[in-house]
């Protein structure tokens, strides 16, 4: 919740969580100095394979670590970072993170890894996106197949036309593009058609009630068929139970996500699932 508190400044509380409030404009004056002082961290979070639970790939979930707040979420800077801009260089900085990472693992023989990045629409927008993304591969001599980005339904709509001429040249590279958080939006069925992804997420949303309710499963089993039927794959995020993911896999959705089988973590805790 935000609240305006004198001075345009907006301070966020996290309901039921701490009780820290934090202010805006200390996290904004922050957040610059953040980064040289190397306090954001890429957390790991695994997405295993519906049938044999092994983990295929991983979304990269940034973390602050703030010398006053302590960990903060992503929840409560990256709306600061999108109104500031900041997010642009933030996000360079998760993407030079993840394929330095993925050349360590190659290094010491780890299984390869897929990762997921999260874009905000704002980085899609600022002028050299794609041309950034291909220098960045090059310079890390990166495998383009290994590395996927996340767009929510939302913010894919607004753009609808930009985001789409820049995904379809990502997508010759081998990049694969994942619509996020799918089933909080309004896409129609011909902007699902058009737009180029190869992978649809299944938001958390649609999976809470799952076990009790009908119309989420019959809506949830919808999406699956549909996705497949565009000939995209399936992720569903936010399973929590072993009956969520029992349930799940017999819609056949092809992977899935969720603290029932690892929440995000740092990367020495996530290597070790890894081996
Ligand atoms: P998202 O992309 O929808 O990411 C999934 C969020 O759900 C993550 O929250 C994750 O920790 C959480 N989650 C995963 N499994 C479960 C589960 O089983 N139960 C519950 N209750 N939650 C689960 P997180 O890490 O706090 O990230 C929040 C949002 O911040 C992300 O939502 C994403 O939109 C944004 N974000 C995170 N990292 C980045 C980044 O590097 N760049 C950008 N632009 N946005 C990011
Ligand atoms: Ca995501
Ligand atoms: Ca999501
Ligand atoms: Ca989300």
């Amino acid at each position: 919740k935000a609240e305006k508190s004198g001075y345009g400044r907006i301070e966020f509380y996290i309901p039921d969580k701490q009780n820290h409030s934090y202010d805006e404009l200390v996290l904004y004056n922050d957040m610059h100095e953040a980064l040289e002082r190397n306090q954001f961290e890429v957390y790991y979070q695994p997405i295993v394979d519906a049938k044999s639970k092994e983990i295929v790939s991983a979304e990269a979930l940034i973390r602050w670590r703030h010398p006053k707040y302590g960990m903060i979420r992503p929840d409560i800077f990256i709306p600061i970072m999108e109104k500031t801009g900041f997010i642009v260089e933030l996000g360079k900085f998760v993407l030079d993170e993840v394929l330095k990472q993925q050349k360590r693992w190659e290094l010491f023989k780890f299984r390869e890894v897929e990762v997921s990045i999260n874009l905000s629409l704002l980085e899609i927008e600022t002028g050299n996106f794609v041309e950034n993304v291909i220098d960045r591969l090059k310079y890390h001599q990166a495998n383009p197949e290994l590395i996927k980005f996340e767009i929510t339904e939302g913010l894919a709509m607004q753009d609808e036309e930009r985001s789409s001429q820049h995904f379809i040249e990502l997508r010759k590279l081998g990049v694969g593009i994942v619509l996020d958080d799918f089933g909080t939006g309004y896409t129609s069925f011909s902007y699902l058609k058009r737009f180029p992804a190869t992978i649809l997420k299944i938001d958390k949303i649609l999976i809470d009630y799952i076990m009790t309710n009908e119309e989420d499963q019959r809506i949830v089993q919808s999406i699956i068929d549909l996705g497949h039927s565009l000939g995209m794959k399936i992720v569903v995020e936010g399973i929590e139970t072993l009956e969520m993911a029992d349930l799940i896999e017999s819609y056949g959705c092809d992977y899935m996500q969720g603290f029932y089988f690892a929440k995000p973590l740092p990367v020495f805790e996530f290597q070790k699932l890894l081996r």
